[in-house]
């Protein structure tokens, strides 16, 4: 555990070569959620370089490093992230004919933005999903038919050691809401997609649907990191929450929506609540179902008032 002096030294020295970072920055501030306690060290290095050098600095200083995108799939727990937390913050876009060549700290809703003004087709489904490019491709993400995977060519990335790795679709182990990195940790950095030429009238026309679609059934109005559990085979866990009498039940300040069962939104609430609430909806849907949910959301931190090792 470094100390308050420590933390502020590393994060002079990353600040000097250019990486901005900020001590005990809490996390809330960083989830879709609202919900998460201080990281020791937050620092969105702008490029390969940046990264390289928080990888080096927390090898030094014997830190573990955590990986974060835009937050809008993470549950970060009440005492918050010990260590070094990184979230990429590069965010170049080319578009070359039909190839668009981006940063992974690009947001998701811009590039398929930019996709529908260049009339290029294949990232409609994406335009209403929140996050960064490289938290879409770790977490394979997808909506309305469409996943990263079907646009996927290719991605630059570093290992934890920071050194360069170039990946193929072969590579990526594509599947639902999964990918390969999921097992082999890699920190993407800039990530290439093959689009198609189409009507940029009807791309937007697919994208205006799908927004609709979202604000008819999704609590958009709440904090939440979308659907909590994966989906489990041949059913929906919205459908399973939903059997089981499970609409609206709370603890604390965490809720099974009202709107879709799907998605478990903060009312004002803390992480132990979410995780609390995870967990009575875990078991009565075994109980009553039989089916055991996987949750979709990454639980990242520590509980509060945990003493560190
Ligand atoms: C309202 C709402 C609706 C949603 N709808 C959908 C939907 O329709 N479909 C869907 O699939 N998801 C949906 N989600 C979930 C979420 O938006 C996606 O999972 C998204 O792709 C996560 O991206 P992120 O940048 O926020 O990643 P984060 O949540 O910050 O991180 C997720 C994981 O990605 C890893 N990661 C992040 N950046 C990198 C990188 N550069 N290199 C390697 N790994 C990285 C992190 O380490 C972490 O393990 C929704 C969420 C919300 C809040």
């Amino acid at each position: 555990m470094l100390t308050e002096t420590q933390r502020a030294d590393l994060a002079r020295e990353l600040e000097r070569a250019g990486v901005p970072t900020i001590v005990d920055e809490p996390m809330y501030r960083h989830t879709s959620l609202r919900l998460g306690g201080p990281a020791d060290l937050f620092c969105t290095p702008g490029d390969e370089k940046g990264i390289q050098l928080c990888l080096k600095m927390a090898k030094e200083a014997g830190l573990p490093v955590t990986l974060v995108g835009q937050g809008s799939n993470l549950l970060v727990k009440d005492g918050g992230i010990r260590g070094l937390v990184m979230k990429c913050a590069i965010n170049s876009m080319e578009i070359r004919g039909n190839i668009m060549e981006a940063g992974s700290g690009c947001l998701l809703s811009k590039l398929a933005e930019e996709a529908a003004k260049a009339s290029l087709s294949g990232l409609a489904f994406a335009s209403g999903i929140p996050g960064s490019l490289g938290g879409a491709v770790y977490m394979n993400a997808g909506a309305y038919g469409g996943e990263i995977r079907d646009v996927f060519l290719r991605a630059s990335g570093l290992t934890m050691e920071g050194d360069k790795k170039e990946l193929d679709a072969g590579d990526m182990q594509f599947d639902y809401r999964y990918c390969a990195l999921q097992d082999h940790p890699l920190i993407l950095t800039r990530i290439t997609l093959a689009l198609h030429e189409g009507s940029e009238a009807e791309i937007r026309e697919v994208m205006r649907e799908n927004t609709k679609k979202r604000q008819e059934k999704q609590p958009l109005n709440l904090p939440s990191a979308g659907s909590t559990f994966r989906r489990p085979r041949g059913d929906f866990a919205a459908r399973l929450i939903d059997v089981c009498g499970l609409r609206g039940l709370a603890c604390g300040g965490a809720q099974v929506s009202e709107k879709h069962t799907g998605f478990l939104v903060n009312r004002g609430g803390t992480a132990a609540d979410f995780l609390t609430l995870m967990d009575m909806v875990h078991s009565r849907v075994l109980q009553e179902t039989g089916v055991d949910l996987k949750p979709e959301v990454r639980i990242v931190g520590e509980d509060a008032g945990e003493q560190p090792t």
